[in-house]
């Protein structure tokens, strides 16, 4: 009867904890985060795009860019810690980063230049930097990832396209772009990819990336795409 009691009370108590965990959620992963301690040679930079007064583009819904790449570039970190990988955000909160200016154009380019200097101050830094597209066609949808022109970056966002296309919109013919024209990726000295996540101009696409399932599942493809180049460098 004592063993069968005890056995009764075990269970309980694993079930209670697997219940808490659950409903704890993103804090639990949070807290197993803080805990792990980094055990691989990169440090990965993780930057949501935009922020504060720059809200980059504005979705179907009216939500600014910045608070889906914030809300993404937040799981990815946590996940990519639980890893074991040692991390850092350009930004955590809706802030723009600008050191001067006066004028939205100075701060943004005040503000880039920051990202940039974050960077390059990490030890042995590798970029992600997270964004939303937009189009004024609505057809348009699937992740698009570009990458600079610096050593093995472009592995790097071939990794990460096949990975976003193969568990996120199969069907889609998207490819990994060399960045033109993007001023994080041409003024950075490490590897580093720009992750365009999905399409906001796109009624279905933009409802899934304000889903917080879709986000976990989202930064989860990320991690893994990352963690297999990093274990093949
Ligand atoms: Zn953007």
């Amino acid at each position: 009867m004592k063993t069968r009691w005890n056995l009764l009370c075990f269970y309980g108590i694993t079930i209670f904890c697997l219940l808490l965990a659950v409903h704890l959620g993103n804090r639990a992963v949070t807290v197993l985060s803080e805990n792990q301690k980094p055990e691989r040679g990169h440090c990965i930079i993780i930057d949501p795009g935009h922020g504060g007064e720059d809200g980059g583009a504005v979705s179907v819904s009216g939500r600014p860019e910045s608070q889906y790449n914030l809300e993404i570039s937040l799981r990815l970190k946590d996940l990519l810690q639980l890893l074991g990988y040692e991390t850092a955000l350009t930004r955590s909160s809706d802030i723009s980063i600008y050191t001067k200016g006066e004028t939205l154009a100075q701060k943004k380019a005040s503000d880039l230049k920051e990202r940039v200097r974050l960077t390059e101050a990490a030890e042995n830094p590798l970029l992600l930097s997270i964004h939303q597209n937009h189009f004024p066609d609505s057809r348009y949808s699937g992740p698009q990832v570009f990458y600079a022109a610096t050593e093995n970056s472009d592995l790097l966002a071939r990794n990460l396209q096949e990975a976003l296309v193969a568990s996120l919109a199969p069907g889609s013919n998207r490819k990994a772009k060399k960045s033109s024209g993007i001023y994080l990726m041409e003024h950075i000295s490490c590897p580093a990819v720009l992750i365009e996540c999905g399409f906001l101009s796109h009624f279905g696409e933009e409802t899934s990336l304000r889903d917080p399932e879709y986000q976990k599942k989202l930064s989860g493809v990320i991690a893994t795409a990352v963690s297999g180049y990093l274990s093949n460098t």
